[in-house]
C-alpha cells in the first residue's frame, strides 16, 4: 500500500460522507467497465435567489456508496468532501487534477477512480430538476430531521 499517500489512506480507511440521504434532489450511479468499479452519489441542494432574480444552487449534502478498488472509494470520499457547500456551477468545474490533489496523488494506474467519481458527480448534478436550480420548487424546511 506504500504506493498511496497518507491523504489517500485516510480517505480510504475513514471515508467521508459515506451512505445515503433521506430526501435527495438527485441520484446517479455510474459503472466503470475497466475494473468493475461502481459509484453512487446522492445530493441535496439549497437554492438561493438574489435580488436580480437570478439564482444559484449550492450543494448542501452529498453522500456516496462505492464498490471497487481502494482508489474508487478514496476518490469518491475526496469528491464529496470537495463538493460539500460548493455552488453547483463550481462543482461542475471540478477536474480530475483537483481530486488527485485532494488525495495528494494517485498512482497512474488508478486515475480511472478519480475520473469515475467526477463523472458520477457531473451526472448527479445534471439530473437536478431545473426547479432545483431556480428555486421555484419550495420545500418545507422545518420538520426534517
Ligand atoms: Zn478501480
Amino acid at each position: 500500500m506504500s504506493q498511496y499517500s497518507e491523504a489517500f489512506l485516510e480517505h480510504y480507511r475513514r471515508p467521508r460522507n459515506l451512505g445515503d440521504l433521506d430526501a435527495p434532489d438527485a441520484v446517479a450511479i455510474l459503472h466503470d467497465d475497466t475494473c468493475g468499479d461502481l459509484v453512487r452519489l446522492v445530493v441535496a441542494v439549497d437554492r438561493h435567489e438574489d435580488a436580480g432574480g437570478s439564482s444559484a444552487g449550492r450543494i448542501r449534502e452529498i453522500r456516496f456508496k462505492a464498490y471497487g478498488c481502494a482508489a474508487t472509494i478514496a476518490a469518491a470520499s475526496a469528491i464529496t468532501e470537495l463538493a460539500t457547500g460548493m455552488l453547483i456551477e463550481d462543482a461542475r468545474e471540478l477536474l480530475t487534477d483537483d481530486v488527485i490533489e485532494a488525495l495528494d496523488g494517485l498512482p497512474p494506474g488508478r486515475v480511472h477512480a478519480a475520473v469515475l467519481g467526477l463523472e458520477t458527480l457531473h451526472a448527479v448534478l445534471s439530473r437536478l430538476q431545473p426547479a432545483c436550480l431556480n428555486g421555484s420548487r419550495r420545500r418545507e424546511r422545518n420538520g426534517r430531521r
